[in-house]
């Protein structure tokens, strides 16, 4: 099976070789391209998502449930069943005040850094890592003894190098009042699919974290290409989102989560 893909990647390779100076060639190649989407379900779902692409092969890695061992690449994400440690290294320099615009990807809803905010970044090893985007799962994609939260959120940090850290939170559904500054993000309206809402947010991102102990594993992307080598940190302790705001996201992203893809 694996073969069979390989040829078709190299056949596209092949096209878009000989098609190089044939104008409608090149356009044609680039609009299938672009054509490829990944999705939650059917075709398209997880299970697919090594195939649709020959960029997106690391996702495959995922469809076998193995355990983390420590140091050793694997896929995200995972269930947290023993007592997960820290990365001691990991320190985190969120206290600033953000602008982040809100957009609908069409597979979540993510607040990307505005050009010119204060920069956010956390440290791993003495390697900082940028604040770029954060955005949200529901369920959880993390699980704890193979219990979902109602969603996760994910920041999404970038190095120098462009490798990839991500801190992560785990959020339930709370009838009262929930955490602050996670109420203020999700007060604005969820765009249509593709759009952005004009009005940026500032949030302190720090003021979204609930402090404490965090996981920290080495992982991937949840989505294509599902790159590895992602410095996972996530909060022990959930925050909370008022229903109402839950289910107003569920209403756009009933289950945009990737299945456990292991155990640590
Ligand atoms: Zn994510």
């Amino acid at each position: 099976m694996k073969k069979r893909f390989l040829y078709a990647g190299m056949l596209i390779a092949s096209v878009w070789f000989v098609g190089c100076n044939d104008e409608s060639v090149v356009h044609e190649t680039e609009h299938e391209e672009h054509e490829v989407h990944f999705s939650y379900d059917g075709e398209t779902g997880p299970d697919y998502w090594g195939s649709l692409k020959e960029e997106w092969r690391t996702c495959d890695n995922g469809r076998e449930y193995t355990a983390v061992i420590e140091g050793a690449p694997h896929q995200s994400p995972v269930d947290f069943e023993t007592a997960v440690p820290a990365d001691p290294t990991f320190t985190l320099d969120y206290n600033k005040s953000i602008a982040f615009k809100m957009e609908n990807n069409g597979h979540s809803v993510q607040f990307n850094v505005e050009e010119g905010s204060p920069k956010a970044y956390i440290t791993i090893n003495s390697k900082a890592y940028e604040l770029k985007q954060f955005h949200f799962h529901s369920v959880s994609e993390h699980t704890e003894l193979e219990v979902h939260a109602a969603m996760e959120g994910h920041f999404v940090n970038v190095a120098e190098d462009g490798s990839i850290a991500v801190v992560g939170l785990f959020i339930d559904n709370v009838a009262d009042t929930g955490n602050e500054a996670l109420e203020s993000a999700f007060g604005l309206e969820i765009p249509e699919e593709g759009e952005e809402n004009p009005t940026p947010i500032t949030i302190n991102p720090l003021d979204m974290l609930p402090g404490g102990k965090v996981y920290s594993y080495s992982g991937s992307l949840t989505t294509p290409p599902c790159t590895e080598g992602v410095a996972w940190n996530i909060y022990t302790k959930h925050i909370g989102l008022t229903e109402e705001k839950v289910e107003a996201f569920q209403e756009h992203y009933d289950h945009n989560f990737r299945p456990l893809t292991g155990t640590y």
